[in-house]
């Protein structure tokens, strides 16, 4: 399958509501938190998957924004694209959990699940 990089109808990832607060944008991407989890999650601008130098690039400032919530070795990147799998995004994790303590799910039993 080819992606065009044509914003979808209906992606929740190309309409980039603001429903949470933003750490970060650029050009590229924008960081912000997961309206689930609540932890900082980076989008890349267009609707598909990039290529690794890409990703690696675009790791790095999730990675930062990740440092100053959670301290340097306080998280773990999840690269699983769990809800919307063919639009890349990242979350950012605190260490040995899966959801922000600001996440209504914080304490609920974080196994993955492969669908929702
Ligand atoms: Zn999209
Ligand atoms: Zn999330």
């Amino acid at each position: 399958m080819r992606w065009s990089g044509e914003p979808r109808d209906g992606c929740q990832l190309c309409s980039a509501e603001r429903m949470t607060d933003w750490h970060f944008e650029d050009e590229a991407c924008w960081v912000a938190d997961c309206v689930v989890c609540a932890t900082p999650m980076i989008v890349w601008r267009t609707h598909g998957l990039p290529d690794e130098d890409v990703e690696r690039d675009l790791l790095a400032r999730l990675e930062k924004v990740a440092e100053a919530r959670y301290g340097r070795e306080g998280f773990w990147i999840d690269p699983e694209r769990r809800r919307i799998p063919d639009h890349w995004h990242a979350h950012a994790r605190p260490a040995g959990g899966f959801f922000d303590p600001a996440s209504p799910l914080y304490g609920a039993s974080w196994r993955p699940r492969s669908s929702r």
